[in-house]
């Protein structure tokens, strides 16, 4: 799959691609979870499929030692037989009003999985677009944070993640984040970008 947007960010790239995330090759590959770690249709659907039952038994040791895993954070396993080592399964915000933390709570899914990837060593990241299928999320809200989050953070962090890809699955997506992502890039070329 090639790479359909690219923003340019010092040595590191922030890629947008639109596409089937199962598909994409990384280190550590973002699931949209929920917080019983009990699987689910859209993105985790597609992920459980692909990655084979390994992942699932995963999540049940993870949440026989945890319980559950709280909104905006994460847990990881290992992705079977998914084109990667690594799934971080992000927890994101069902949203309500968008005065209720929600931002903030999808901004740290990203910072989360961030952390996550330079504590794994992962140099390559795949995310979705957390929160904007089943929980709602307006997709023009999420993807102004996931652009901003994590251009902010390629610029912030030296390593070890170089490439992060932010994978959208509809067209119409694709189009809202490139929007945002082109905003970016205009900005990190003229220096307005603060
Ligand atoms: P949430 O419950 O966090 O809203 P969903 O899985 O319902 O999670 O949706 C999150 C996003 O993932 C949506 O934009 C949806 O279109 C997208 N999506 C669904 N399947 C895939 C896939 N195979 N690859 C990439 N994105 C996907």
């Amino acid at each position: 799959m090639s790479s359909d947007f690219i923003v340019q960010v010092g040595h590191h790239q922030l890629q947008l691609l639109k596409g089937d995330i199962t598909a994409i090759t990384v280190d550590a590959i973002v699931n949209a979870a929920n917080s019983q770690l009990a699987g689910g249709g859209g993105v985790d659907g597609a992920i459980h499929r692909t990655g084979g039952p390994e992942i699932m038994a995963e999540l049940h040791v993870v949440r026989s030692r945890i319980g559950y895993c709280e909104t905006g954070s994460a847990v990881v396993t290992g992705a079977g037989r998914l084109p990667a080592k690594y799934v971080f399964h992000a927890v994101g915000p069902i949203y309500r009003d968008g005065n209720h933390g929600e931002a903030a709570t999808l901004q740290s899914c990203y910072t989360t999985c961030l952390k996550l990837a330079a504590e794994h060593e992962v140099k390559t990241i795949s995310f979705p677009s957390i929160s904007t299928g089943v929980y709602g999320y307006p997709v023009e809200e999420a993807a102004a944070i996931a652009v901003r989050v994590t251009a902010e953070w390629l610029r912030e962090h030296s390593g070890p993640v170089r490439v992060i890809k932010l994978v959208q699955f509809s067209d119409r997506d694709h189009e809202i984040y490139r929007r945002f992502a082109q905003k970016l890039r205009d900005g990190f070329a003229t220096g307005t970008h603060s």
